[in-house]
């Protein structure tokens, strides 16, 4: 209410003055300056439950203060006048939600390859500002994007600068891969159109252009990496599961992306591929489909992630059997991969893998995120270890997790409402009725 009185307030007297460019633009000062005090403005949320990122509690009101969060008290505290409160006493509160596997530059489609063909990066751009808005308005208030063509760090830019509304993210621009493995540009192609890809396109065959293609995402505005460890589902290629990295190529990508500070990923779904990839240094394995005990060990002893992905197996296994949805190649990977992982990931949490949450959207449906936590509890993970996994789990794979995973003092204010207590009914993480991120409301109930 108060910002709608004051610049109602200065627009009566910029109609008055208008006439006088130096009153005009000493107002427009004014209306900056008020609109600065504005963002800093204190608001409430009435907490009924309240997940902080590690424990559920009960009637709790948190204090934000500009994009920060000042503090959290018991109990409902009043608003008055200059502070905004959210009444949300009946509903659960958590801190934003991160999803660790996302590709926010497109959505699995039938028509999906040829769009590659015919679509410019403006068409890609403008198109994926959908899918930026609906993950956001699902609650998730930051994702790693983990590979795209490099209109994934326009699109960063974009939300960062409050262009358009989205998550943050964090962005592998194009992933890496060998000659011919997941993730090579030129698969399936003719010759005259395959060209001849090399680091710079993020295609690698030695540690040298390993190294040389993590500098090349560096220079592109990249802020992690991500490797093709072995063959995937959806490249035009037959193989979809054997390694493609040797462990040297893997060392020098990990070492060349130590050196930014560069978390690393790496897409796998066969065995040997996982263990080059954990034994080379690398943070995550995603999917990691038919990974063994032996893997799962590996993992708890190098302390490496695994980000699960059930989303993306469900969706292709179903769509698979569409005719026509996939090219031909891709189905019997589909069929065969799709349904692995949601049992691979309960085995993994059983023996003590650090998980972290993930959906592989873009291949699923953008803004369908949630679905993921009711997969994970189908799984055998509890209700509230899938939340830790969207939120402080994530956090510290991402190295982020003074500032973000948390709803805690000093903490940036990315804050989601359910309507119903997750530990009781996982569904309810589909039902966001309230994202605010770094202190901005994008969606609230009514
Ligand atoms: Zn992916």
């Amino acid at each position: 209410m108060a910002a709608e009185i004051t610049v109602t307030q200065m627009t009566a007297v910029l109609d008055i003055k208008s006439r006088n460019m130096k009153n005009v633009k000493l107002l427009f000062g004014l209306m900056l300056l008020f609109n600065v005090v504005l963002k800093a403005q204190t608001s409430y949320i009435h907490c009924g439950q309240l997940f902080d990122g590690e424990r559920m509690t009960e009637q709790k009101t948190i204090i934000v203060n500009g994009k920060k969060i000042q503090s959290i008290k018991a109990g409902f505290l009043e608003g008055n006048d200059t502070i905004q409160v959210y009444d949300y006493s009946s509903e659960t509160v958590l801190p934003g939600l991160m999803d660790m596997h996302i590709h926010i530059e497109h959505e699995s489609n039938p028509k999906r390859y040829e769009e590659g063909f015919r679509e410019n990066e403006a068409d890609v751009a403008l198109k994926a500002t959908q899918y930026c808005e609906r993950t956001l308005m699902a609650g998730f208030t930051t994702v790693r994007d983990l590979g795209g063509t490099g209109v994934n760090v326009s699109l960063q830019k974009a939300i960062a600068r409050g262009f358009i509304p989205g998550p943050r993210i964090f962005t592998a621009e194009k992933s890496l891969a060998t000659t011919g493995g997941h993730a090579d540009p030129s698969n399936g192609l003719k010759k005259e159109l395959m060209g001849d890809p090399g680091p710079k396109e993020g295609v690698i065959n030695s540690p040298e252009e390993a190294r040389q293609a993590v500098r090349q995402r560096y220079k592109n505005g990249a802020d992690c990496i991500k490797i093709t460890a072995t063959g995937g589902v959806l490249s035009v290629a037959k193989d979809g599961q054997g390694p493609q990295f040797t462990i040297e190529e893997v060392k020098a990508v990990v070492d060349a992306a130590n050196d930014y500070g560069f978390v690393t990923a790496a897409h796998a779904h066969g065995v040997e591929g996982m263990k080059r990839a954990i034994l080379g240094g690398i943070h995550s394995i995603e999917h990691g489909t038919k990974m063994n005990e032996e893997i799962m060990d590996l993992m708890i002893k190098h302390g490496t992630y695994l980000v699960p992905t059930i989303s993306a197996g469900k969706f292709v296994e179903e769509k698979a059997k569409i005719p026509g949805f996939y090219p031909a190649v891709i189905v019997p990977k589909a069929l065969e991969i799709g349904p692995l992982i949601q049992e691979t990931c309960g085995k993994a949490y059983k023996r003590g893998v650090k998980i972290a949450f993930g959906t592989d959207a873009g291949v699923s449906r953008h803004g369908d995120n949630a679905k993921e936590f009711e997969f994970m509890v189908e799984a055998g993970i509890p209700p509230i270890e899938a939340l830790k996994m969207a939120t402080k789990h994530a956090a510290d794979l991402m190295r982020v997790s003074d500032e973000l995973g948390h709803i805690k003092e000093g903490y940036i204010a990315d804050i989601i409402v359910v309507q119903d207590n997750p530990l009781d009914n996982i569904s309810t993480m589909n039902e966001v009725v309230f994202v605010m991120k770094e202190g901005v409301v994008y969606k609230q109930k009514g």
